[in-house]
């Protein structure tokens, strides 16, 4: 390769390389980090992004980029990298430094109002904060947004291509079939979830969840499994991911289903192809798509039938004598609950996007500022009532119950119901390959992840997300494949 393509190259690896630093610095902070070695590792963090921002920004790296984007004969993949730097950089210099520095101020501000009002129970003690960060947040989408939305300026961080004009139709119509459908489960007699209660040996459970992992195909020559409060997938590279997961006693679901969702943000981050390390398209096209594989895993494979019929011979292994009394369509029904659960994080997968539909609809509004900071609890609570039937009783359990906003990530929400909508397409397209049902009931996950790696992991970043996912399902971006699943899944556990 020429040297403009290996001074450009030189530039992205670096700025991939300290990703990746900052990669295993956050991972430790959660994991092994003595909470006295807190402080410390908050300058560590600070001082590094700040290297990586002047780097990224440095004019030099601006011409390495126009440099090799004016290369002839670029490879697709190179196309795409190019792609990806100049976007990366191109937002980094729209933001004064001036302006960055008072963000993250401000970040850390409201978050710790977030957690003391938390405390209080008190919205007044958050709001002041937050009404700061919203006008910050307002001028970084009119410093972003060009001829698009504040929105779409904001969304483009995380679902890079994706407009509001296109999203709001489209989670509009998901909401118009959700919504009944999601009543007529919640009015329907709950399954018996008692068997998951009984209280699980925590060593045991952990065990189990380390098989689970091994049987999907996470490699563990090249990833590890660790405990933290909140389970997440970090890592430094495709070739070092770290996983982590949670136990709690006396609810089964929450370490097994906290690793296999994991896995699926695992398996992908395995399975980015040798020629893409440590450049700009190392990473799935957007934060939907990951959230596509781990709720593939989760939720497609993990709460279904099959799954339960290859897996409870083997949980009744780790587990002597606590499951005998359950079949594996008791297991099934149990861990596909339908509930009126005011925290989103403990919901289902029916009710899950209610919950995300109102955080979109209301972080729109606020953006545009058509919602005040000060008519949130009221707005938040009126619509859990309609689309939920449930009214919280306080603001924990209402508007403060996540941390997002206080950490300015606003167009973050709508990637988990993407990731929904993605998923079932996935299996959808799958389907007419591989008969999933069958290798899941015989614990043969090795083509389904082959399946996935050849067209969803190997590619990375580059193709846009909405253009993989027509490849992939020969279809445009829709609700129909999600609602089809549901309805089928959930119309046979609860007979409607
Ligand atoms: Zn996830």
């Amino acid at each position: 390769m020429t040297d403009a393509w290996g001074a450009f190259e030189a530039r992205m690896n670096e700025q991939s390389d300290l990703g990746g630093i900052m990669g295993l610095l956050g991972w430790d902070e959660q994991t092994m980090c003595p909470p006295g070695g807190r402080g410390a590792r908050a300058h560590h963090g600070a001082t590094l992004a700040a290297i990586a921002h002047q780097r990224l920004v440095d004019p030099a790296y601006g011409e390495a980029i126009e440099a090799a984007a004016a290369l002839p004969d670029l490879t697709v993949a190179q196309q795409a990298m190019v792609r990806e730097a100049r976007r990366s950089r191109d937002k980094a210099t729209k933001l004064p430094e001036a302006f960055v520095r008072a963000m993250a101020q401000q970040r850390s501000t409201t978050n710790q109002a977030w957690e003391h009002a938390r405390e209080t129970k008190r919205f007044a003690d958050y709001r002041p904060a937050l009404e700061q960060l919203m006008r910050l947040k307002v001028e970084e989408a009119d410093l972003l947004k060009g001829d698009g939305t504040r929105y779409d300026a904001l969304l483009d961080d995380f679902e890079p291509g994706m407009r509001l004009e296109r999203l709001q139709p489209l989670l509009g119509s998901l909401r118009d079939r959700l919504v009944p459908f999601a009543q007529t489960l919640l009015d329907a007699p709950a399954p018996d979830v008692a068997v998951l209660e009984q209280g699980f040996d925590r060593d045991r459970q952990y065990a189990f969840s380390l098989r689970v992992l091994e049987d999907l195909g996470f490699d563990f020559e090249h990833g590890r499994q660790d405990l933290s409060t909140h389970p997440f997938t970090g890592g430094t590279a495709p070739s070092d991911v770290r996983l982590t997961t949670r136990v709690w006693e006396d609810w089964l679901p929450a370490c097994l289903y906290a690793t296999v969702h994991e896995c699926g943000h695992g398996l992908y981050e395995q399975g980015h192809a040798r020629e893409l390390w440590r450049t700009s398209v190392c990473g799935a096209p957007s934060l939907g798509l990951h959230e596509s594989q781990s709720r593939f895993y989760e939720n497609v494979i993990g709460r279904s039938l099959p799954f339960w019929e290859h897996y409870l011979p083997v949980a009744r292994e780790f587990f002597p004598g606590q499951l005998d009394g359950v079949d594996a369509m008791a297991m099934q029904r149990a861990v596909c609950r339908v509930a009126r659960t005011p925290i989103r994080v403990e919901s289902d997968e029916v009710t899950y996007n209610l919950h995300i539909l109102l955080r979109f609809e209301l972080e729109v509004d606020l953006i545009e500022e058509r919602v005040a900071v000060a008519d949130l609890p009221e707005v938040w609570n009126a619509r859990m009532e309609q689309y939920l039937g449930y009214t919280p009783k306080d603001d924990v359990e209402g508007v403060m119950q996540d941390v997002h906003w206080s950490e300015g990530l606003f167009g973050y929400f709508p990637t988990y119901t993407l990731g929904n909508l993605y998923s079932a397409a996935i299996r959808e397209a799958m389907a007419r390959d591989l008969q999933i049902d069958d290798l899941v009931r015989a614990g043969e996950f090795a083509p389904i992840l082959t399946w996935l790696r050849e067209r969803i992991h190997a590619v990375g970043a580059v193709p846009l997300g909405e253009v993989l996912m027509r490849e992939v399902t020969g279809k445009p971006l829709e609700v129909d494949s999600f609602m089809t699943y549901l309805e089928t899944k959930y119309g046979a556990l609860y007979g409607v």
